[in-house]
């Protein structure tokens, strides 16, 4: 497992699951599996979250929902889809107004497989999600830098 070295605010949301994944999320916020223990919160609000978790397939329902949130999200952010239906629609797949996984809609970084997902993996998935979270922010200040140097050389 990763060292945990930010405390990162997940917002999930439900595209269009069977609650299965829901669930699973939920009960890693609950004491049992306590995601909470890495500095973990659950917010609400996309402006303040770092991760975004995502279960259910996209549909024409929700695909503009799905991408406000994620417009919302400030940089660095990760998307991590969470079972089967978000990693490419899952038994939904065929479904008339399914349009398929999350990444139809938006860019997503990490992939949790499982029907329902299992709590041990939603944590594996939010806790590479760190990695990642760090990876991005160091080139984001790395480009913030560089716009800054070509500035004063202007
Ligand atoms: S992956 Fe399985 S449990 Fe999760 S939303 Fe889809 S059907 Fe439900």
């Amino acid at each position: 497992m990763a060292d945990v070295t930010k405390s990162p605010w997940i917002m999930h949301y439900d595209g269009s699951s069977c609650n299965g994944c829901d669930i699973e999320v939920l009960a890693c916020l609950t004491p049992l599996y306590d995601i909470e223990r890495f500095g973990i919160i659950n917010t609400g609000n996309p402006k303040h979250a770092d991760i975004l978790l995502i279960t259910g397939s996209v549909n024409s329902q929700n695909e503009s929902v799905v991408k406000q949130i994620y417009e919302q999200m400030t940089e660095p952010k990760v998307v991590c889809a969470i079972g089967i239906c978000a990693c490419n629609g899952g038994v939904f797949k065929d479904c008339y107004n399914v349009l398929g996984g999350v990444d139809k809609a938006i860019p997503v970084d990490i992939y949790v497989p499982g029907c329902a997902a299992r709590p041990q993996s939603i944590i594996d998935g939010v806790v590479k999600s760190l990695d990642l979270l760090k990876e991005k922010s160091e080139k984001l200040s790395e480009k913030r830098k560089q716009a800054k140097e070509a500035l004063k050389d202007e």
